[in-house]
Order: C-alpha cells, then sequence, then structure tokens
C-alpha cells in the first residue's frame, strides 16, 4: 500500500493532476548502509545531488540535480544518499542559506521554495519526490546533533540513515510522524471544516497525529470526535502521501459518520459542517457562490474530496 514507484497512481487518483511527493524512482540503499557506502557513492563520478537550504531548493534551469562539482570550496552542513537511479547516485546536500544563495547567482541556477516547486510542475514529479525525502532528512540531521539518551554529541552515519552516539553506543534513526487525514461522509454529504491559518475560503479534510499505542481506525476516529463531535463507523484506508514539513506521513482515510449532529471545536478549528455532494463539485470546480474551495491537487485532501465528488 506504499507510494512509491515510477507508475504509481493512488488508486482514487484517476486523471488528476499528480498528489506531491508522492513520486520516487530510487532504489534505496538503507539496509546495506555501512561506513564508506556515502563516500563510495560520492566518488561515482556520474553522482547527482539535490541542493538544499531548508525548504530552499537549488535549481538549475528546470533541474533540481546537480553535478557534485558544484560544490568544489563549499562546506556542506550535511551530505546523505538517498539512493540510486539505473545505478546513478542521488545525493542530498544541506547547506546554510548564504552559501545556497551564494550558489544560486550563477548561470541560470535559481533558489525555490519546495512547496512551490510541488505545485508548479517546474521539475519532474520524480526530483519533487527526491526533495521530499532530502528535505525530512536533511531536517532531522540539522536538529539532532545530540544524543537524546546521554547527551554526547552523535555523527551521521550509514550514509546518512542513522545518526550513531560514540558517548553510550545509541543508534539513532530518521522518524517519520504519522497524521490521518480523513474523509468523513454521511450520505450524500462530506464533512469539512477550516482551520484559521488557511487561506481564505478553503475547507479541507480533519487530520491529526496519531498517538502512540494507536491504530490509525482509532487516530480517526478520536479526531473526528475531538474536532467535530461526530462519531465513526468503519474507516478504511485510501491513500497515502509524503509531506515533508517536516517529516509526516499523511495516511488519507474514509470513513462513515454514524450522524449529522456536530459539536465543533472551535479552539482547534475555525469552523466544520456538512457540505452536499453539488456543493463539493462548485467548490471543486472554482465555481462556489461564496468563493469556497478546496485544497489543490498537490494536497491528499483534495484527491479525498475529488474521489467524493465522483462518487
Ligand atoms: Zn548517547
Amino acid at each position: 500500500m506504499g507510494s512509491t514507484g515510477p507508475g504509481h497512481r493512488p488508486r482514487e487518483q484517476g486523471t488528476r493532476p499528480p498528489l506531491g511527493f508522492a513520486v520516487h524512482d530510487l532504489l534505496r540503499h538503507t539496509s546495506e548502509a555501512g561506513e564508506g557506502l556515502l563516500e563510495e557513492h560520492r566518488a561515482d563520478p556520474t553522482a547527482l545531488t539535490v541542493v538544499l537550504a531548508d525548504v530552499g531548493v537549488l535549481l538549475d534551469g528546470a533541474s533540481a540535480l546537480h553535478g557534485l562539482a558544484l560544490l568544489d570550496g563549499v562546506e556542506p552542513m550535511a551530505q546523505v544518499l538517498l539512493g540510486t537511479r539505473a545505478g546513478t547516485p542521488i545525493l542530498a546536500t544541506g547547506l546554510d542559506p548564504v552559501a545556497l544563495q551564494r550558489l544560486a547567482a550563477h548561470g541560470d541556477r535559481a533558489v525555490a521554495d519546495l512547496r512551490m516547486l510541488a505545485t508548479a510542475g517546474q521539475v519532474p514529479q520524480t526530483q519533487v519526490g527526491y526533495l521530499a525525502q532530502a528535505r525530512s532528512l536533511l531536517a532531522w540531521h540539522a536538529t539532532h546533533p545530540f544524543c537524546s539518551r546521554c547527551g554526547a554529541a552523535t555523527r551521521l552515519s550509514c550514509a546518512g540513515s542513522r545518526r550513531d552516539c560514540d558517548g553510550c553506543g545509541a543508534r539513532h534513526f530518521p522518524r517519520t510522524d504519522p497524521v490521518v487525514i480523513m474523509r468523513v461522509s454521511a450520505g450524500d454529504a462530506v464533512l469539512l471544516g477550516r482551520q484559521r491559518r488557511y487561506p481564505p475560503g478553503t475547507y479541507s479534510c480533519l487530520a491529526g497525529f496519531v498517538e502512540p499505542g494507536e491504530t490509525i481506525e482509532a487516530a480517526v476516529a478520536r479526531e473526528t470526535f475531538e474536532e467535530a463531535g461526530v462519531r465513526v463507523g468503519s474507516v478504511r484506508y485510501v491513500l497515502s502521501q509524503p509531506w515533508p514539513f517536516t517529516s509526516q506521513l499523511m495516511i488519507g482515510c474514509a470513513a462513515e459518520a454514524a450522524h449529522r449532529a456536530l459539536d465543533v471545536d472551535l479552539d482547534e478549528l475555525e469552523d466544520a459542517r456538512w457540505f452536499e455532494r453539488d456543493e463539493v463539485h462548485a467548490m471543486l470546480e472554482g465555481r462556489h457562490p461564496d468563493g469556497l474551495v478546496v485544497p489543490p491537487p498537490v494536497a491528499v485532501a483534495h484527491h479525498l474530496i475529488h474521489a467524493f465528488a465522483r462518487g
């Protein structure tokens, strides 16, 4: 049920524009990663790298992939191996923003925002997938310089798929935070809400982090009740998406509501209500009389809502 592979299409996606960050064609080498793996691939003259500073991405024309010679004289904050594509090593290099801007000041180079790249179609979708992996991994390295067990400094190991502590021997692995995002429906109506930080007029699926010791189904039921006061019956998985802000896995689900009565938590949400299918069509097509819209196709919510509208 993963979302990797060049030909992958989430099962309810149909002909919609692609779900952001979900296309990925690299062979990952995490299981074989040991000392020297990064150096071995970095020495390959065909090796390529994406270059980021936080969510700023270095572009050269319509590509985010660069030869390693670009980095001559540059001291990276971190460098990791993302994987190989037909034998070509693909690395990720993290820089500080000043160094990134300095590199961008040459030729056709520019710095683009990762969120914008996922929607703009400026670079191939496979590269957007590499950038998602790169951003989550580099952000984790940048924020985990010390061991959470003994407090000693940790060092990047296994080509970036681990950090090791020489103080106590602990091995630390990158985190992925599971988030459930659910399309809750009752007959011909779907429950959508808006957070205050959303762009004006935007309504989306409810969502929340999975808590320790909780199943996906239980998280969907708990979050739906907490945020909207709605009890749900059956829950099924629909599709998933890596969301690199900073390391979430969005788990898209569909749930049946047991009732339509709402009790919205106005601390969490600005509003939540039921939308009939006709109204959802109008929102998707940009012709809602009140200007209401749903999130763009880059977001998993769009695909969940579109599938509902289609019936
Ligand atoms: Zn330690």
